[in-house]
């Protein structure tokens, strides 16, 4: 449909908890997940790294998050988390409502089960480790308005992203 502006750290539209998807079918979810598909990738293409973006990120106060990673896309409407692995990992993380400017390591869980819905509405349960257990749950946050940097234990850590990619080859991470 069209690619929107990315609301920025600061704005408190960021930090409200958005509302569950009922009518998948309605005009205002068929655009948001439209919406979220094309502002993703257009912002992919500008940064070169990325891989998910949550609906409160482009104004919208939808349960909606879509992914688009390592060959896989998809939308998750109503995502919930509701298991976590005790064992935890570092992932240098960033955000595009940080402009994708500066990365900071945060602790994840490894292993997530994620209860969703699809874009039809249908009910799916499913494991997800590593990489995308880290973006969900960057992207999960968002829609209970929490940000990345809420997780940051040492600031002394962050780094702009000029000075990371100096230090590594491959971008990652989330959005
Ligand atoms: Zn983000």
């Amino acid at each position: 449909m069209a690619i929107q502006d990315v609301l920025q750290f600061g704005n408190p539209l960021l930090r409200e908890p958005c509302v569950d998807v009922s009518d998948f079918a309605s005009t205002d979810v068929l655009t948001t997940l439209a919406d979220l598909q094309d502002t993703l990738i257009d912002l992919q293409r500008i940064h070169g790294r990325g891989g998910g973006l949550a609906a409160p990120q482009i104004g919208s106060t939808l349960n909606i998050v879509y992914i688009n990673a390592k060959g896989r896309s998809f939308h998750l409407s109503n995502p919930v988390i509701v298991e976590r692995s005790e064992e935890t990992f570092e992932v240098w993380d960033f955000c595009f409502s940080a402009n994708a400017a500066f990365l900071a390591p945060v602790t994840r869980n490894l292993r997530i089960v994620v209860e969703y819905r699809d874009s039809s509405g249908e009910k799916v349960s499913e494991e997800f480790e590593g990489y995308f257990s880290e973006l969900l749950q960057h992207e999960i946050d968002h829609l209970n308005g929490t940000l990345f940097i809420d997780h940051i234990r040492n600031p002394e850590s962050m780094m702009m992203v000029e000075e990371w990619d100096r230090l590594h080859n491959n971008g990652q991470q989330a959005g």
